[in-house]
């Protein structure tokens, strides 16, 4: 792997020495039983971080979103989600497959907002007999499906305020939330005050193997503990995640920084190549989407950048998402922009051979 440049996602990070060094120090106990004090040691310090009442360590964001929406709804309940969401497009329908909830899709802006009049349309009248009933509006941030795009805070408050208005809570998909936050320059409490609940991943730009946070009120939290154990998520000496985990949100929030620049040099890097288009303002985080527009086809590139040692994504049907992260320097940004100067600057090619695969 040592000369492979990855930048398909955040989530290819290895952990980090202190997070090794820590997994294989952690005091361990049966956490089904609340007894790994580690994994305790983590739920206190992820819920105060995000200031909420408590916690909960879950296998990934799937899990994590999955017992968020299911403590919030019961079947029959209506969830609103933005039509490019990462829980409405990317979680096996999970809360509809398990949960019989539905989920009402709103059309994001690409801001990845949904527009307030579009929510406040999208609340069922609780009277009518035919209409399920609306519980939930869910929002993410960064918004991954928008290219990583940061969603205000203070567009956050409205939706809070509309939605508590109508007796609606509100879930905020924070996979990303540290890099929305280290974008704005502010807490991750400014943005996590206008929310219900919260899922983060600590698996991603943070570095942990594995593992991310549910948070909310207690009571909240309880039925969660009951939806993770019945998904099989109730895991037993899991201070061995923890461990890792608690080394990510002390000590790999702030580095996030170092990652947004790269991507604004990678980005503007891109930006120059004639058969490439960069939208410069969508460049807020970790995420890169460009688009390719001189008509190559894109999963041949995708195949002769794999070829060259650069593994990037397919996104949408003409354009390319690079991320970078923990495991990425200035260096393999240079060395990444000079492979796309050489593939550019040659004819397309065609060849089936090299989409294949492509995509994985
Ligand atoms: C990655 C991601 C998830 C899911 O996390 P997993 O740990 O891969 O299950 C949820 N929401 C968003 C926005 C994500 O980027």
């Amino acid at each position: 792997m040592s000369n492979v440049i990855d930048l398909r996602s955040d989530t290819v990070t290895l952990p980090s020495p202190a997070m090794r060094q820590a997994i294989f120090d952690a005091a361990l106990g049966d956490d089904v039983y609340g007894d790994d004090p580690t994994v305790n040691a983590l739920e206190k310090l992820a819920a105060a971080k995000v200031g909420k009442e408590a916690a909960l360590l879950v296998t990934s964001g799937t899990m994590g979103n999955f017992c968020g929406v299911l403590a919030h709804c019961g079947r029959g309940d209506e969830v609103i989600v933005g039509d490019k969401c990462h829980i409405y497009n990317h979680e096996a329908g999970g809360a509809s497959v398990l949960g019989g909830v539905a989920y009402h899709p709103v059309a994001n802006t690409d801001a990845g907002e949904m527009p307030l009049t579009a929510i406040a349309g999208a609340i069922r009248d609780r009277e009518n007999p035919h209409a399920a009933l609306t519980r939930l509006v869910c929002l993410e941030n960064t918004h991954g499906g928008c290219g990583g795009v940061v969603v205000a805070p203070s567009y956050m408050a409205q939706v809070k305020k509309l939605a508590h208005a109508n007796d609606l809570k509100v879930h905020l998909d924070g996979a990303r939330v540290f890099n929305a936050a280290v974008a704005l320059g502010v807490d991750v409490k400014e943005i996590t005050q206008h929310v219900d609940s919260v899922q983060f991943c600590m698996s991603k730009g943070l570095s942990a193997p594995i593992g991310s946070i549910l948070a909310g009120d207690a009571d909240l939290i309880r039925k969660a503990r009951r939806l993770r154990k019945m998904l099989g998520g109730g895991m037993r000496q899991a201070g061995i995640i923890a461990a890792a985990g608690i080394v990510a949100i002390t000590e790999m929030v702030d580095r996030l920084a170092e990652d947004h620049v790269n991507a604004r040099i990678l980005a503007a890097g891109l930006a120059t190549i004639p058969g490439i288009a960069v939208d410069m303002n969508k460049i807020q985080t970790d995420i890169v989407v460009f688009s390719i527009t001189d008509g190559r086809d894109l999963g041949a590139l995708i195949g002769q950048l794999k070829a060259h040692g650069i593994l990037v994504g397919g996104f949408g049907a003409n354009s390319i998402r690079a991320v970078t992260h923990y495991g990425i320097d200035s260096n393999h940004i240079e060395a990444t922009l000079e492979v796309f100067r050489t593939l550019m600057s040659q004819p397309a090619i065609g060849g089936s051979q090299a989409v294949e695969g492509a995509y994985r």
